[in-house]
């Protein structure tokens, strides 16, 4: 992997949603979390900042009570005087987070699953809840579940509800990170989701919303394999299918309103045409419904395979393609597919490699434009076998990928891409509002 050094977080001026100030706040924030204790000068060395930004930043943020100037182990100064608990004789040596300011919530929400998270300020885990629900469930029933989930934690939390100051949230693409509106082709009823709308309206806090390979992109940079890796791309592949970028440290979010689309970038130029108005797009061909769909027709077609016990008997084709979001294949998920991969199922191992050449056709495009030295897979595919992986690793060695570039599931926990949207709630905490 290719190591960050030092001035890794460099300012982000003219990315999108992400002024130069909450970046370079962000950033210093960010070293003081990672490097605690530490000094103004080792914080100008890790930030890349020069020495006058760090120490106006430093200024601020322990003016807001942010963060904590401390010697050692023992705590000697709270920024605004309130509280100091000073050893005599001892001169503060370091900054560190000061953790239980206040408290954010972040949502890592998936057309199939959400996480909801509660973390302090040193984004330290306090409380963690995620469900799974069926794809053929509404996003209005989804949503709904998610806002009550949210209530729940906050208030079995045991946390002052006047501590809790944001919500970060990250959801399925394309959506809209300024107004925080999803607006998904693919699936109907995300087709104009304003979550962000939903979520102020209940809670009242300010709430943030990036896509959600964007927020697990950075929770891998901030708690992962990421953190040592300059140049990766965190790839979602799930009901949908999507990139996080990060390109010399900085998460690509692209330019405008709009987030980029990984997942509808075209892979077959007269494949099935996309709800986004292209034709062929990634998403169509690599994400698991239709994953679930080709198993379906393969069977119908007469194939056997350990799978078959799953769906209703005497599946016959009506000469349609199979729905993948009936609830008759509900038991198909796509764990089991990858299951029977590795048992050896050969209609299983068919199918899963002609999703793979897929991805592989996609993953080949994004190697050659951003030249990541990892590929993360996350989402439902991290918990695809190794056999699986070899497809994958064959399919991009035949698209000419080399093998230098690592193809690795990201984390399975599934709290951490919760984190990452965390760190939005962060970002918008630093734009002004204080504790
Ligand atoms: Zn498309």
């Amino acid at each position: 992997m290719a190591q960050l050094g030092n001035g890794s977080h460099r300012s982000l001026a003219g990315m999108n949603g992400v002024t130069v100030r909450e970046s370079n706040r962000s950033a210093v924030f960010e070293a003081i979390r990672h490097y605690a204790p530490i000094s103004r000068k080792a914080l100008a060395a890790h930030s890349g900042l020069n020495p006058a930004t760090v120490t106006h930043i430093v200024d601020d943020l322990l003016g807001a009570g942010l963060v904590l100037e401390v010697a050692g182990d023992t705590t000697v100064a709270h920024s605004n005087g309130a509280t100091l608990r000073r050893a005599v004789g001892r001169r503060p040596t370091g900054l560190s987070i000061n953790a239980d300011a206040c408290y954010l919530v972040g949502l890592d929400l998936t057309h199939t699953s959400a996480t909801v998270v509660i973390t302090n300020l040193a984004a330290e885990l306090l409380v963690h809840k995620h469900f799974t629900v069926s794809l053929s469930h509404s996003a209005d029933m989804h949503v709904n579940r998610v806002l009550k989930e949210v209530e729940h934690a906050i208030a079995h939390s045991g946390l002052p509800r006047d501590r809790i100051r944001g919500i970060g949230v990250g959801a399925p693409g394309p959506l809209n990170t300024r107004t925080g509106t999803v607006m998904s082709k693919t699936f109907e009823s995300w087709a104009n989701v304003p979550l962000k709308q939903l979520l102020e309206e209940r809670f009242a806090l300010p709430v943030t919303v990036d896509n959600d390979s964007n927020t697990a992109a950075l929770a891998e940079q901030w708690f992962g394999a990421g953190r040592e890796c300059a140049n990766f791309a965190y790839v979602v592949v799930g009901a949908g299918v999507g990139a996080g970028m990060v390109v010399i440290g900085h998460l690509f979010q692209g330019g405008g309103d709009l987030s980029p689309e990984f997942g509808h970038t075209s892979i077959l130029a007269d494949g099935p045409m996309c709800g986004c108005g292209n034709r062929g797009c990634l998403e169509m061909l690599a994400a698991t419904p239709h994953m679930v769909s080709r198993v379906v027709e393969a069977m119908r077609l007469g194939g056997t395979s350990i799978l078959s016990a799953l769906l209703p008997p005497n599946i016959q084709s009506d000469g349609s393609s199979p729905d993948p979001l009936h609830e008759d294949f509900d038991a198909l998920t796509p764990e089991r597919i990858w299951d029977a991969v590795e048992k050896g199922d050969p209609l299983a191992t068919a199918v899963v490699s002609e999703i793979c050449t897929h991805l592989a056709t996609g993953l080949a495009n994004l190697v050659a434009l951003f030249h990541p030295s990892v590929i993360f897979i996350g989402h439902d595919m991290s918990r695809a076998g190794p056999r699986t992986y070899a497809l994958l690793r064959i399919a991009l060695a035949e698209r000419g990928v080399p093998s230098q570039v690592q193809v690795l599931p990201a984390t399975t926990d599934d709290w951490v891409p919760a984190l990452g949207a965390v760190t939005l709630a962060l970002r918008t905490l630093f734009a002004g509002t204080t504790c």
